[in-house]
């Protein structure tokens, strides 16, 4: 089929299984726990006869609510249908230099799908044998950089001054930190926007916001980037997030106690889960996320996953190279933590 020649052929990301069954989700780090109460009021007050209208195409209401919450100018936020939207568009917008973009050879695995779809050239750099991010190797010719700190799936937070560092050594290319997981105990580089005009911050509702159904995601970075990510956007598709969205997401950021709350209840099972691990025989990065990289010492690590699988637990595991050795544990809440253990217990001991 001579079509067949001029398809855009690519090889898809593969999100973690959504089972339809009640099972122990630990497999694709959301939060256990729900939105704030006043997300639930707002959907029972919601007129439907404001479903007739266009949503407004920029996401104002979001927009407003999360330069209020971040103290940042509205001309300073992106917002985006989940931060997969918006590194896409940032992608798209920002990575078009013959130069390869650079990012760990252990991270997200949507980073090669996005620039393979957008033929964009990508070079990794191996982490350190302990996961970490050497500096130098993001301080040669590149066409833009992006990795996320915390980087997934290990866990791994670098700090601050580290991340300034690279982009201080790249003042012409576009640097990208993915913060989807920051509020876990992470500083955020939010601050340092105001400084680099390079810099764009990807933050998301997903992890810590409990709110992956709903799609969003936001980026900020001084007006410039923010109006050339628009300009791509508007080229695009200008109503990319409903309504409904747009008031849930601005509600659910009122509530910053529920939102630390919430945030600092798995902050405390996941210090509590390293130690259980530990005594499992499990050996791991330290984790600032909602989730733990854990290595089994004595059964595979596939094994394990089949075997928690049987008892209805999901867990997140790749047969690839480097961290076919690894399970990555979502922290669930400390009865589902507690069912989890149990079970490894009686696995490793056959
Ligand atoms: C979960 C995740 C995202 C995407 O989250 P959205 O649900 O699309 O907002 C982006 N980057 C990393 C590293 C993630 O783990």
């Amino acid at each position: 089929m001579g079509w067949e020649n001029n398809v855009r052929k690519v090889i898809p990301y593969t999100p973690g299984e959504q089972p339809k069954e009640k099972v122990i989700k630990l497999n694709t780090n959301e939060n256990p726990y729900p939105p704030a109460r006043s997300v639930r009021d707002i959907l029972d007050n919601f007129d439907i006869s404001d479903m007739r209208k266009y949503p407004p195409p920029n996401a104002d209401i979001l927009v407003n609510a999360l330069a209020e919450r971040y103290k940042l100018k509205p001309e300073q936020i992106f917002v985006g249908v989940g931060s997969d939207d918006v590194i896409s568009m940032a992608f798209m917008t920002f990575f078009n230099s013959d130069k390869p973009i650079l990012f760990p050879d252990i991270t997200y695995s949507f980073y090669d799908v996005w620039a393979d779809v957008y033929r964009i050239p990508y070079e990794t750099k191996p982490l350190t044998a302990d996961f970490r991010i050497n500096p130098d190797d993001y301080k040669g010719e590149n066409g833009g950089i992006i990795f996320p700190n915390p980087n997934a799936p290990t866990g791994v937070l670098e700090s601050v001054d580290m991340i300034e560092d690279i982009i201080k050594a790249n003042p012409d290319s576009v640097v990208i930190i993915d913060e989807a997981y920051i509020d876990f105990g992470g500083k955020s580089c939010i601050d340092l926007i105001n400084k680099y005009d390079n810099l764009l911050v990807v933050q998301t509702f997903s992890k810590s916001r409990s709110m992956a159904g709903m799609r969003i995601g936001f980026a900020v970075g001084n007006e410039k980037l923010i109006k050339y990510m628009n300009d791509v956007k508007f080229s695009i598709n200008s109503y990319t997030m409903n309504i409904l969205t747009q008031v849930c997401g601005a509600e659910a950021l009122k509530d910053e106690k529920y939102f630390t709350d919430t945030v600092n209840k798995i902050i405390d099972t996941r210090e509590r889960s390293k130690i259980r691990l530990k005594e499992l025989g499990f050996e791991f990065p330290d984790s600032m996320s909602n989730f733990i990289f854990a290595k089994p010492n004595k059964i595979s690590a596939e094994f394990i996953f089949e075997e928690l699988k049987k008892r209805k637990i999901f867990v997140r595991y790749w047969n690839k190279p480097i961290i076919r050795d690894y399970l990555r544990i979502t922290i669930g809440t400390d009865e589902e933590m507690d069912n989890l253990f149990e079970a490894l217990g009686a696995i490793l001991n056959g």
